[in-house]
C-alpha cells in the first residue's frame, strides 16, 4: 500500500525549503524527502576543531530580495563583510570599494595605480544602471558587457575578472551580462554575509519553521511515476501534487530524457592559523592574474564572524576556480608558495584543516532543461533561475505557486 500525502516535495536544499515554507504560509501540508541526513544540499556547514568551514566559500547577499522575504536575518545574527574588495598585488593590497559607501575608502580606490579616474566614472555609471535597473545590456556575456562599458584592461583583469570568477565560478566571465548586472546591484546596495552558525544557518532556519517531521531525511527518491515515487528503502509513496527540487544533475536521473546542464567547480583550502594575515573582514582578490598560482580570491571568515574560529585563531579559506587534479599535498603547496608572497613566512605555521573539491557547485547558464512541469511534476531549483541562493529560494516560491494553482488554492502574486 503506497503511503498517502497532500503534496511531497523531493530535496531539501533551500528550494525545497522555500517551496515548503511558501505552501506553508498557504495552509497546504506538505512533506519533504531528501537522501541526505540534514536540510541544505548545497549550503552546509561543517564543525571540525571548534572550526566552522561551510561545504565551500559561501556568502549570502542581505539585499537578495527573496532572502529578505523568507529568512529572519537578526535571528541569522549575521555579520558583514567590508563592502568592496582587496586587490592583492605582490605583498600590497589595494582597496576598491563603493565611493558612495565610503567616500574617504572610495577615494583611495581612485588612487589604486590600476583604476584610473574614467573607470572610476563608468564604475558610478555601472553601479547607478544597476541598482535603478535600468541597464539592457542586451545578449552579450559579462566579461564581453565590461569591455562594451570601456573599462581598462587592467581593472577588469585585476578587480572585475577574480571578483565575478569567484561568485560565478566562471574565469572567463561568460555568464550572461543580465546578470552581472544584478549581482552588481545587489553588492551596491546589500552587504556580504555570514550568520553566526555559517551558512547552514539558512536551511535550519527554513527547515525549523516548518512542522515537525515533515522533514525526512535519509529518503532517497529513487524512481517517479505520476504524482507517486518510491523511495531507495522500497516504500510508495502517492501525492496529490509533487515537486521535484533536485539539482539538474538528481533531476536527469529521475526524468528521462532529461537535458542536464554543465557544472563549474570550485576548491576551497582551508587553514588555521594563529593570527589573520588580512586583519579585517574583506575579500581579498588576486589581483595578479592567473599564472602565479591557483589562488582565485580569499578571506578570513572569523575575521568577519568570530564564530568561525575558536578564540585566539583564526580561520582563512582559500578560494580556487574549478577542481584541480593535484592532491590535497601539492595544492596545499602552490597555494603556500603563493600566498608567501602576499603574507611571507607566517603561511608555513598555517595548520591544513580541509579542502573541499566541489564538481557540481554552480550549474552553468548554457543549454539545459528550462521546463518548469515536466511529466505533471513541478520542478524548481537554482538550474531553473540563477545558480544562487536568490534563485533557488524564488524557483521554490514560483513551484509552491504553480502548486497552490494546481490545488486550487488562491495565492499572492509571484513577483
Ligand atoms: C561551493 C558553493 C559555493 C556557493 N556560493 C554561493 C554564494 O556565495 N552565494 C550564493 O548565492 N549562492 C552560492 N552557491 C549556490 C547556492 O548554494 C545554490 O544555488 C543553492 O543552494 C541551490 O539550491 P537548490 O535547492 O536548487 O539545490 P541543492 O542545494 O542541490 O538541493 C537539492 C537537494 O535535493 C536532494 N536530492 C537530490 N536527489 C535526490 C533524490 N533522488 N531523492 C531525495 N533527495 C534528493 C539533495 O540531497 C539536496 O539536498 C554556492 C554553491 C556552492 C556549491
Amino acid at each position: 500500500m503506497a503511503e498517502q500525502i497532500e503534496v511531497g516535495v523531493i530535496g531539501a536544499g533551500l528550494s525545497g525549503l522555500a517551496c515548503a515554507v511558501h505552501l506553508q504560509e498557504h495552509g497546504v501540508a506538505c512533506t519533504l524527502f531528501d537522501g541526505a541526513p540534514e536540510p541544505g544540499g548545497r549550503v552546509r556547514t561543517d564543525e571540525q576543531e571548534g572550526y566552522l568551514l561551510d561545504r565551500g566559500f559561501q556568502i549570502l547577499l542581505s539585499s537578495y530580495p527573496e532572502a529578505r522575504r523568507v529568512l529572519d536575518f537578526d535571528a541569522l545574527e549575521a555579520r558583514p563583510f567590508d563592502a568592496g574588495s582587496l586587490v592583492q598585488v605582490g605583498s600590497k593590497a589595494w582597496r576598491v570599494t563603493d565611493p558612495w559607501r565610503s567616500p574617504v575608502r572610495g577615494l583611495g580606490s581612485i588612487l589604486a595605480p590600476f583604476v584610473t579616474l574614467g573607470d572610476g566614472l563608468k564604475l558610478a555609471k555601472l553601479r547607478s544602471g544597476s541598482v535603478a535597473a535600468s541597464l539592457r545590456p542586451g545578449d552579450v556575456t559579462a566579461g564581453e558587457y565590461l569591455r562594451q562599458l570601456g573599462f581598462s584592461d587592467e581593472l577588469r583583469e585585476r578587480f572585475f575578472r577574480p571578483f565575478f570568477a569567484g561568485i560565478t565560478l566562471d574565469p572567463e566571465l561568460g555568464v550572461p551580462a543580465h546578470y552581472l548586472v544584478s549581482l552588481f546591484g545587489w553588492f551596491s546596495t546589500g552587504k556580504a554575509v555570514l550568520p553566526r552558525r555559517g551558512m547552514r544557518a539558512l536551511p535550519e532556519q527554513l527547515a525549523a519553521g516548518l512542522p515537525p517531521g515533515s522533514v525526512r531525511f535519509g529518503e532517497k527518491v529513487r524512481s517517479i511515476r505520476g504524482q507517486g515515487f518510491e523511495l531507495e528503502g522500497g516504500g510508495q509513496v502517492e501525492a496529490r501534487a509533487l515537486v521535484a527540487a533536485v539539482d539538474a544533475h538528481a533531476a536527469a536521473e529521475l526524468f528521462e530524457p532529461f537535458e542536464s546542464r554543465a557544472w563549474s567547480g570550485t576548491t576551497t583550502v582551508y587553514y588555521a592559523a594563529e593570527s589573520s594575515p588580512v586583519g579585517g573582514p574583506w575579500l581579498v582578490l588576486n589581483g595578479e592574474g592567473r599564472t602565479k598560482g591557483p589562488v582565485n580570491h580569499l578571506c578570513v571568515p572569523s575575521d568577519v564572524q568570530p564564530s568561525y574560529a575558536p578564540q585566539g585563531s583564526s580561520l582563512l579559506s582559500i578560494s580556487l576556480v574549478g577542481v584541480p587534479d593535484d592532491d590535497d599535498r601539492s595544492l596545499d603547496q602552490a597555494v603556500r608558495t603563493q600566498l608567501r608572497a602576499w603574507y611571507g613566512g607566517a603561511v608555513d605555521r598555517w595548520q591544513l584543516l580541509r579542502v573541499d573539491r566541489i564538481e557540481r557547485a554552480l550549474p552553468r547558464f548554457a543549454r539545459g532543461e528550462t521546463s518548469s512541469v515536466r511529466d505533471g511534476v513541478h520542478l524548481c531549483g537554482d538550474y531553473l533561475e540563477t545558480p544562487s541562493i536568490q534563485g533557488a529560494l524564488v524557483s521554490g516560491r514560483r513551484a509552491a505557486e504553480a502548486v497552490l494553482a494546481q490545488l486550487g488554492v488562491a495565492a499572492g502574486p509571484v513577483t
